[in-house]
């Protein structure tokens, strides 16, 4: 091989390497196999090239791009399948929105020309993105105010009776919820009337999202703060427990001391008046033994005087003591009532419904277990009623989910208006209401029920100015021998599906049966 000749095949060489060194980097991260192979093959390039393993490698190389080459084009083919039953299902569901509908179209008509390179893809679909995201948008920012005119709903995909973005419309609601049972504990925080107000107008992804997260931490911050005044109340019941217990031993202790000094008074007492005896039984003279006994008497007076002053000393750091203690009981008293109370706050929410402020199901639950329980031992009459509002649906579908939670406040509060106390009323879930009525017979339950069911149908409701009627079903059922309280609820459910089935707007009572 002449210089020259060297010189070309080097130069081709290099180029080759310059080539496979590029392919590599478009290709880094595409296939784990091609990464390594084309490693591999720049290895036998460099340096003194050896072309024996660089053809094995090259071969390799091909087959798997040609593998390569099979899947891309395939998932080419279902990603615009994809674009293109999204953009359909799209299109169905902005049916009003004529400029959003045209530009659906538009995409479709792209969708289906034949796809160029894979770049192509990306600009679908970024435009499908984008034209999704349109769409949301007009559809999240649709007034949901009762008194406003509104866009109209429902937005639904003909097939599956499911409303567009399923998940963003159920984490909403999630978070009015959430944000309903935080207000009523702290109807004075700006962060979450915020949030609550964004809500009604309407909010974005991405502030959806962002709003979730406040509402975490203030649930955290909430059981942490929980957590910490349990934990408060039981360390500082534990630190006064601890004190008078130090107390109660330094008491002891003094008490102990006392004891030894006096037995020790007593002693020298014991010997004093036994100096007296031997003085009287030894004095040889009158004036002598009046000495002795003078000593001795002015030495038992001193020892019965600091006797007198130990007893004092004690009985004054005993006073201390039990005054000490009596305000330390004062204070665990006051910090067990503070408790007391905040417990009985916290169990009163947990039993009560944010939006409706009725005893939710916990409560109705143990309220049952107690009339049941008296039923039991009394054979009194006891019923169990159940109401569920009319299409209801349909209130949420026109006016906007507000209105119908709004609608089931005012229901709830009519409803619960029109009952004594002894009669109670829960919110089972949803529009569905629950009541257990006590010592009223059959007709009675009857009439009491039928005046509900009028009252509310009578009441003016109106939403947008439009005048709307809310009616509900009713059903109830009375415990008889060896009834459970799931099957006497199953019983007054199924009346008041059969009240549903037979056109709505009826009570429906065992009498019936
Ligand atoms: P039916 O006469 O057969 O009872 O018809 P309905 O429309 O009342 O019953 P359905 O079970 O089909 O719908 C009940 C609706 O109640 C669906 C649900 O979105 C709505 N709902 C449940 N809880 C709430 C709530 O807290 N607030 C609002 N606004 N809507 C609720
Ligand atoms: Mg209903
Ligand atoms: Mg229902």
């Amino acid at each position: 091989m002449d210089a020259k000749q060297l010189q070309t095949y080097k130069q081709h060489n290099a180029l080759l390497s310059q080539f496979i060194v590029r392919l590599s980097a478009f290709y880094e991260g595409f296939s784990d196999q091609i990464d390594s192979e084309l490693q591999i093959l720049r290895g036998h390039l460099s340096g003194t090239p050896n072309f024996t393993l660089a053809t094995v490698s090259i071969n390799k190389l091909n087959s798997a791009l040609q593998h390569q080459e099979l899947t891309l084009k395939k998932y080419s083919i279902e990603t615009v399948a994809l674009l293109e039953s999204a953009t359909k299902r799209l299109q169905k569901a902005i049916f009003e929105d004529t400029d959003l509908q045209k530009q659906a179209t538009q995409q479709l008509i792209v969708l289906n020309q034949p796809v160029g390179d894979i770049f192509s893809i990306y600009k679908l679909f970024k435009q499908a993105i984008e034209l999704h995201h349109t769409a949301l948008a007009s559809e999240v920012t649709s007034d949901t105010d009762i008194t406003h005119a509104e866009r109209p709903k429902p937005a639904l995909d003909s097939d599956s009776d499911t409303i567009v973005n399923p998940l963003y419309k159920s984490i909403l609601e999630e978070l009015n919820q959430l944000i309903a049972s935080y207000a009523q504990r702290q109807p004075n925080d700006s962060q979450l009337a915020a949030i609550q107000k964004k809500l009604t107008a309407g909010m974005s992804e991405d502030q959806l999202l962002k709003s979730c997260v406040v509402i975490l931490r203030m649930i955290v911050q909430d059981a942490m703060a929980e957590a910490s005044l349990t934990g408060k109340v039981i360390q500082s019941l534990h630190n006064s427990l601890g004190k008078m217990g130090d107390d109660i031993q330094l008491s002891m202790d003094n008490s102990r001391t006392q004891f030894e000094q006096r037995q020790v008074g007593n002693a020298q007492l014991q010997s004093h008046i036994e100096s007296i005896e031997e003085a009287v039984s030894h004095s040889n003279s009158l004036e002598s033994l009046k000495e002795h006994t003078q000593f001795c008497v002015k030495n038992i007076a001193s020892t019965l005087n600091e006797q007198a002053q130990l007893d004092s000393q004690g009985q004054h750091s005993l006073m201390g003591l039990l005054g000490s203690m009596q305000s330390r009981i004062e204070q665990l008293q006051k910090q067990t009532q503070t408790y007391k109370k905040k417990l009985a706050e916290q169990m009163m929410l947990s039993q009560t419904d944010p939006l409706t402020r009725l005893p939710n199901r916990q409560a109705y639950n143990e309220k049952l277990s107690k009339a049941f329980q008296n039923w039991q031992d009394n054979k009194d009459e006891l019923a169990v009623a159940v109401l569920d509002i009319d299409h209801f649906k349909t209130i949420n579908d026109r006016f906007g989910h507000a209105a119908g939670d709004k609608t089931l406040q005012l229901v709830g509060k009519n409803l619960k208006q029109q009952l004594t106390d002894n009669i109670f009323m829960a919110r089972w879930g949803g529009e569905e209401f629950v009541l257990l009525v006590p010592g009223m017979d059959e007709q009675s339950v009857t009439d009491l029920l039928e005046t509900m069911r009028t009252t509310l149908a009578s009441l003016p409701f109106k939403f947008k100015q439009e005048k709307v009627t809310i009616t509900a079903s009713f059903g109830a059922s009375f415990f008889k021998k060896g009834d459970t309280p799931d099957a006497v609820f199953e019983r007054a459910d199924s009346l008041l599906y059969q009240a549903k089935n037979e056109g709505r707007n009826r009570v429906i009572t065992d009498r019936d049966k």
